[in-house]
């Protein structure tokens, strides 16, 4: 960081003052490109998706800016060949965790100390390089490292981080312009400082742009970041990183740390600067996070309370009312249940439909599941990949195991992990609405339905809305009005995102804040001002331009 110093000349100490003078350009969502045949995309996905392959890469801790190789490694490979390395990457102790620590310290004051205008300018700059000469390559190591189709990594690696990346920068400066009043002789200002200290941000695996996001949003208000990305999604991570710094992001702002999740982020939490955590991955996790945090907190070891953001898992619902259409419902279950092989925090993943429907739904969702050919995502026919990895496969042949003997499989059902961790798309009839597929997060492509009675469609809402202990997505299938209204009322805690005749899954930045509440999060709505807010630390400058020169007051005089 200091070797910048000098170089870039754009300090603004009150930058909020500047709100409303300058604009970031208006941002527009990113358009999924399309991949058919003959197409420039195809052909240059192709190639970066075969060079890659051929390729194994070394990848190093970033520190400071420098790359850190540790010695000890752990390779990267295909979830869907998993015989087939794609690098290694370097995994970090506990003193590299604490160097890491260092490093964003340590940058703190430069960085927060540029305006933020030219903070953005480095998140538009990425989100430019992404949305053209690195669209390729985030892709297909996305492709590759965690076997998403090539649609599915252009609406996650591209189109959504491109999205955050020209998003964020226009809510902070919406934040920017939330000032307060002022009155004659005194002028207020808001200041919106970074927090004091660094943000720790705990990436999942399943979308690569929330892996850019997550440390990316903290370090446009100002923030320092060390960042541990999850280990089945590294190489992603290393390209991210690449990308950042082709952005001109300066050396120490974003620090990456990899290896063993708790051994590093016992080392991270027990910084007496922790400023923040922005964390997405299981409740489980988050859990275990809060109450480090907490025993923290009650050893009195921070300098500031740290603020905790966690976007957490999901048992996400289908409702579907007498009145669906039944073609729109089976798709909605069909893509919105198997698409990325289900391991979507907002896939489908219990469905409730009333018997006169069913048995037409059942069957077109069996046909479109018959219809889905699974392999190798390289292969542009295929629509399911592999799930991530051997723990994966375990943890979702327990479930269908359990289905087996308590429930009714209808489709799929079957795990062969020789190759790759495959699992079919699975359906699965059960007659006990509190059965554990209805209320636990499996994180595969299996899909529960209870079949209702027409008549218990009250019955039915309350079942829905206390059956899981998750509240991120549903969806309310109906023709009727007065049923959508119905269930949107009794539904109003049940979920942090909530669509009418569409699929739950699918959230798009700037159109559909995402997030849930209860045990699936904090419910910070990634990709808004809401988001952002938690990242900064507010200060009040109260100017007074006619300060009083008596001590006294005026109806202190006698009459
Ligand atoms: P995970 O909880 O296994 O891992 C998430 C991150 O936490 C990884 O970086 C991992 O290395 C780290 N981690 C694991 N153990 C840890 C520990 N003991 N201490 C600190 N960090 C630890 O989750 P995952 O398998 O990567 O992702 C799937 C989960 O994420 C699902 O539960 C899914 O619902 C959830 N998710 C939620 C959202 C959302 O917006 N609500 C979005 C995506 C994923």
């Amino acid at each position: 960081m200091p070797a910048r110093r000098g170089r870039y000349n754009a300090r603004v100490t009150s930058s909020s003052a500047f709100a409303g003078l300058r604009r970031v350009p208006p941002p527009v969502n990113d358009t999924n490109l399309g991949y058919l045949p003959g197409s420039p995309e195809r052909a240059a996905l192709k190639t970066a998706l075969a060079s890659m392959a051929a390729e194994q890469a070394d990848i190093p801790l970033f520190i400071g800016g420098h790359e850190v190789r540790t010695g000890h490694t752990v390779p990267v490979v295909m979830p869907h060949d998993h015989g087939h390395v794609l690098g290694h990457f370097h995994t970090a102790g506990p003193t590299d965790a604490q160097a890491a620590v260092d490093a964003a310290v340590a940058a703190r004051a430069e960085w927060s100390s540029w305006s933020w205008e030219a903070r953005a300018a480095v998140f538009l700059r990425a989100a430019e390089l992404l949305a053209t000469t690195w669209r390729p390559v985030l892709n297909a190591a996305t492709m590759l490292g965690q076997s998403k189709t090539a649609v599915q990594a252009e609406i996650d690696a591209a189109s959504e981080l491109i999205d955050f990346w020209r998003f964020n920068p226009f809510y902070a400066q919406q934040l920017q312009a939330e000032q307060p009043l002022s009155s004659h002789g005194v002028w207020n200002q808001l200041e919106y400082r970074a927090l004091e200290g660094f943000v720790y941000a705990v990436t999942p695996f399943n979308f690569t742009s929330i892996a850019g996001n997550l440390p990316t949003a903290p370090a446009l208000m100002g923030n320092t970041v060390v960042w541990k990305p999850a280990s089945t999604a590294m190489l992603s991570a290393y390209c991210l990183y690449r990308l950042l710094e082709a952005a001109g992001l300066p050396p120490g702002v974003i620090n990456l740390v990899a290896g063993d999740p708790a051994a590093i982020s016992d080392a991270v939490l027990a910084s007496p600067h922790l400023a923040g955590v922005h964390f997405t991955g299981s409740t489980a996790v988050f859990d275990r996070i809060w109450s480090t945090v907490g025993e923290g907190v009650k050893a009195a070891r921070y300098r500031s309370y740290p603020r905790l953001v966690g976007e957490t898992g999901g048992k996400d619902f289908i409702l579907a009312h007498a009145s669906a259409d039944a073609q729109e419902l089976a798709v909605a279950i069909a893509r919105g249940g198997f698409e990325y092989q289900g391991q979507k925090c907002s896939a489908a993943s219990r469905v409730y439909v009333p018997r006169s429907l069913w048995p037409s739904v059942r069957d077109r969702v069996i046909g479109m599941m018959d219809d889905m050919r699974m392999g190798d995502p390289a292969d542009f026919r295929t629509f399911l990949g592999a799930v991530i990895d051997r723990p994966a496969c375990s943890r979702i042949s327990g479930y269908l195991e359990d289905a087996r003997q308590h429930a009714t499989i209808l489709r799929g059902g079957t795990v062969d992990d020789a190759r790759g961790y495959f699992v079919s798309p699975t359906l699965v009839e059960t007659t006990d609405p509190r059965y554990r597929l209805m209320q636990e997060e499996i994180f595969g492509p299996v899909v529960t339905a209870f079949v209702y009675d027409d008549t218990h469609w009250d019955e039915t809402l309350r079942l829905v809305d206390g059956t899981s202990p998750y509240a991120l997505t549903g969806a309310i299938f109906a023709r009727d009005r007065a049923a959508v209204g119905q269930a949107q009322s009794a539904l109003r805690d049940a979920a942090g995102n909530f669509y009418i005749n569409d699929k739950p899954t699918g959230a798009v930045v700037g159109q559909q804040p995402f997030g849930g509440a209860r045990r699936s999060g904090t419910n910070d709505k990634a990709g808004s001002m809401l988001n952002l807010v938690r990242w900064v630390s507010a200060r009040n400058v109260k100017e007074n331009f006619a300060p009083p020169r008596d001590h006294r007051y005026p109806y202190m005089s006698e009459a």
